[in-house]
């Protein structure tokens, strides 16, 4: 069996779901949470942990999740700062390359 695919919001270059941080829209608390373990059920949008990705992505991530137009996008709290710091953490490779660009 080959592993299931998505594409990333980023990016939009596709990969193993498992590479992927997984963002769902908790519609009744108005967040956008980080679901880490790829469980929750409903829409999921997915970006890979780069700080690049989740740039790009969170502009697109309110149509990717299929939020109402009628929901006050202002109410909803978004996770980009978990996830910046998520990323920080957990994927070395992608500091290292941002350390390296800011210092050319
Ligand atoms: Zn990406």
């Amino acid at each position: 069996m080959t592993p299931p695919v998505r594409t990333c919001l980023g990016c939009r270059v596709p990969g193993p779901k498992s590479e992927l941080v997984r963002l769902i829209w908790q519609g009744p608390t108005l967040e956008i949470v980080p679901d880490f373990a790829q469980n929750s059920p409903g829409r999921g949008a997915y970006l890979h942990p780069s700080y690049k990705c989740v740039e790009k992505g969170s502009r697109r991530v309110r149509g990717a999740l299929r939020i109402p137009g009628t929901v006050d996008w202002r109410t909803v709290s978004e996770p980009w700062a978990d996830l910046r710091a998520f990323i920080a953490t957990s994927v070395p490779v992608e500091r290292d390359q941002v350390q390296t660009d800011e210092n050319k």
